[in-house]
């Protein structure tokens, strides 16, 4: 295994970067700059949310976040010692991943957190791992995105009307995240959900985590959310009414992971079906 302070070319560019990647250095899509203030507790999240304008802002802030001790030492350390050996010639981006696509979209995804080699790795959810392809493969069928692969950024993917965002922004041990590690990530996405409100015409979560974080942050900014809480399944669709009272349609998909889509349990037929009624 290469040594992680050796700097090592970007798959796409060929530039040199070490990992974890430093912000504002030239990685495709890095939203911040060597300057970007760095939130290093859920109260500083919680400020810096609040003061974000727009979603860049979020972006650029989330990129450089690291208020979870557990999850920052995890991505380092994936990124530094732990890299597969398949990408071990590659960077690791090492830095959570911020939201992707549209800033102004009608659609909103909601996945559940970065993969420790794939966003981990690339610096953008869903790509670079099995999981990225198929759901970019499905949003590209529904013309969503204008191409099907995410390979790494700077591949020249985008998304039309359409942003991917996680519950937690760090890739987690065993894909399992805290209960506090979401609630702190968590005011994250009720800042973005907040700044995409108003155009927003519906929402997908992807596993019930993404589920459960889509409803939880409706209800923090004052959305009207169904009680009881609605369940999770395949399928599953609830109306939500946004703080302004216009109506944004969720619906549930199984999770594109490999568990589901390997096993059948989550088939292209199944993912198209749900995609169509966004
Ligand atoms: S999981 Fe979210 S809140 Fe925690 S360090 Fe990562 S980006 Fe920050």
């Amino acid at each position: 295994m290469p040594d992680a302070a050796v700097p090592l070319p970007h798959p796409v560019t060929g530039q040199l970067f070490p990992s974890p990647v430093p912000p504002g250095t030239g990685w495709p899509g890095d939203p911040a700059c060597p300057s970007t203030t760095v939130a290093t507790t859920a109260e500083e999240v919680a400020a810096l949310a609040a003061a974000a304008r727009d979603v860049a802002d979020v972006d650029a802030h989330v990129s450089v976040c690291r208020a979870c001790p557990r999850l920052v030492a995890w991505r380092e350390s994936v990124a530094t010692t732990g890299r597969r050996a398949s990408f071990a010639n590659q960077p690791y981006w090492g830095r959570p991943g911020p939201g992707f696509g549209d800033a102004a979209p009608r659609v909103l995804v909601v996945g559940l957190a970065p993969a420790a080699n794939g966003t981990n790795r690339t610096g953008r959810l869903f790509t670079g791992d099995r999981s990225g392809d198929w759901i970019y493969a499905a949003l590209h069928r529904a013309g969503y995105a204008n191409q099907p692969e995410s390979v790494a950024a700077g591949d020249g993917l985008e998304l039309i009307g359409l942003r991917i965002v996680s519950a937690v922004r760090c890739a987690p041990p065993a894909n399992r995240p805290t209960p506090e590690e979401r609630r702190t990530c968590g005011q994250w996405l009720d800042r973005e959900l907040a700044l995409v409100a108003p155009g927003l015409r519906s929402m997908l979560a992807l596993g019930a985590i993404g589920w459960e974080a889509a409803l939880a942050s409706a209800r923090r900014l004052g959305w009207d959310v169904p009680r009881p809480r609605p369940r999770f399944g395949h399928g599953a669709e609830v109306l939500l009414r946004a703080a302004d009272g216009h109506r944004v349609r969720l619906l549930g998909s199984y999770h594109v992971s490999q568990q589901n889509t390997f096993t059948g349990r989550l088939t292209e037929e199944m993912l198209d079906e749900v995609v169509a009624r966004l």
